[in-house]
């Protein structure tokens, strides 16, 4: 089993992790619907929607929509932050791997 990796780091407010959706999906239910990857790509292209990895190994697909959170403010900052019933729970956690977000001031080792 693989060994999980300890986080370091601090969030710097770049606020790129706010500014996208992000949605997994399994990859080989996705894929027989599709027929293929390429096929896949164009039907959600058409929409917006990129497809940002795949992850062979553990059968997992990763969207990326370009909407913003409304609660993401003009200097990056979130303005539900601390509050902790308005606040959704993922962001406290993000991020739990390393994303693909090179401004993140988190890193995994
Ligand atoms: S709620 Fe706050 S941390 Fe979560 S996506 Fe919106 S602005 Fe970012
Ligand atoms: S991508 Fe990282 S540094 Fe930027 S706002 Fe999100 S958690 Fe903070």
């Amino acid at each position: 089993m693989a060994r999980k990796k300890k986080r370091t780091g601090q969030c710097l407010s770049c606020g790129e992790c706010c500014k996208v959706v992000r949605i997994s999906a399994v990859l080989d239910t996705t894929l027989r619907q599709h027929g293929n990857l390429e096929e896949l790509k164009k039907y959600q292209a058409y929409r917006g929607i990129k497809v940002v990895d795949v992850d062979r190994e553990n059968n997992r697909l990763y969207y990326e929509m370009n909407i913003a959170c409304d609660k993401l403010t003009p200097d990056n900052r979130c303005s539900v932050h601390g509050k902790h019933e308005l606040k959704p729970l993922i962001c406290d956690k993000y991020p739990w791997f390393q994303d693909n977000i090179q401004s993140c001031g988190y890193r995994f080792e």
